[in-house]
């Protein structure tokens, strides 16, 4: 079970997580007008290692840019990283936690608005168990669709879009699955409710490319430059359904997720054997070990 520390980031201020409150009549409230991003942290002798903090800064501003909502005033990346840093201070956790932060529209009825409606940035810190097991891994595809690029975005990461997520990933789990896959509209493979996926086939990496209506996750990102680097040639493009059916290895990645293999897909066998998404889960747990420090 998930852990909230107890101080938040909230008011351009730390406060009690008990005293970090939208109103009922905000956007965010009402519409799931937020864009979030969450990432891991590692302590170390004191300090702090955030794994690829960059990228979820820049990630959340593209957010923000897709979906038309005022980037909170002056919030830098070096702002937003000294934010975080005094987080972590104030609530000094001793393992590895996840930071959530969130840009929310915190207007009270400004109707179905983005643009030139108020926002604040809000950031808490939490301990939590990976989402998924590291191996064996159930996947069932999902009868809801992923929701397309001219809908909402996946490219966005607005917590009103995770509807759809929650509904795929309860499906699944109510069959008794882990979690669901994703397909769009012409059936092609998108993603899971909240992590990416990856196939091997003959030696190669294989990965719906981002048109595939598909979060731009990092570690996404991450796991395509380890392969890279270590000589395992990897390919973007659209995914068949039964191409994961019939592939040697399947395995799913993200913040929360780490690096899981998969062991059934709709009531077919995967191989036991996952002799590259061990070398994967081996190079990204040694990546996520060297974070920078903040
Ligand atoms: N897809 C979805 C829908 C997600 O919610 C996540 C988790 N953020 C991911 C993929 C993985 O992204 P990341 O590697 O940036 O955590």
């Amino acid at each position: 079970m998930a852990r909230i520390h107890n101080k938040a980031y909230f008011n351009q201020k730390i406060v009690p997580i008990a005293d970090a409150h939208l109103s009922v009549a905000s956007s965010a409230v009402l519409y799931g007008l937020s864009i979030y991003t969450v990432f891991y942290v590692l302590p170390e002798k004191g300090r702090f290692r955030a794994f690829h903090l960059q990228e979820h800064y820049s990630r959340l501003r593209s957010s923000a840019k897709i979906i038309g909502l005022t980037w909170p005033k002056k919030l830098s990346f070096t702002q937003f990283q000294d934010i975080v840093r005094g987080l972590l201070e104030v609530n000094n956790p001793e393992e590895p936690v996840f930071v959530r932060a969130t840009v929310h529209a915190d207007d009270l009825l400004p109707g179905t608005r983005s643009r030139g409606v108020s926002t604040q940035l809000s950031m808490f810190v939490y301990t939590a168990s990976p989402i998924m097991k590291p191996s064996g891994v159930r996947l069932k595809t999902s009868q809801w669709r992923r929701i397309p690029d001219n809908s909402i975005p996946s490219r966005a990461k607005v917590n009103g879009a995770y509807v759809n997520s929650v509904l795929a990933h309860q499906d699944a789990r109510d069959a008794g699955y882990d979690d669901c896959i994703f397909l769009d509209q012409s059936g092609h493979v998108c993603e899971l409710s909240a992590a990416n996926i990856f196939m091997v086939r003959q030696g190669r990496l294989i990965t719906p490319d981002t048109s595939s209506d598909l979060l731009e996750g990092i570690n996404r990102r991450v796991i395509i430059e380890l392969a890279e680097a270590t000589g395992i040639p990897v390919q973007e493009r659209a995914v068949d359904l039964t191409e994961l059916y019939i592939a040697d290895e399947v395995f799913v990645c993200g913040t929360s997720a780490f690096v899981a293999s998969v062991s059934e897909i709709d009531g077919r066998l995967l191989e036991k054997k996952n002799p590259i998404t061990q070398k994967i889960a081996t190079l990204h747990a040694k990546a996520l070990r060297s974070g920078d420090f903040l």
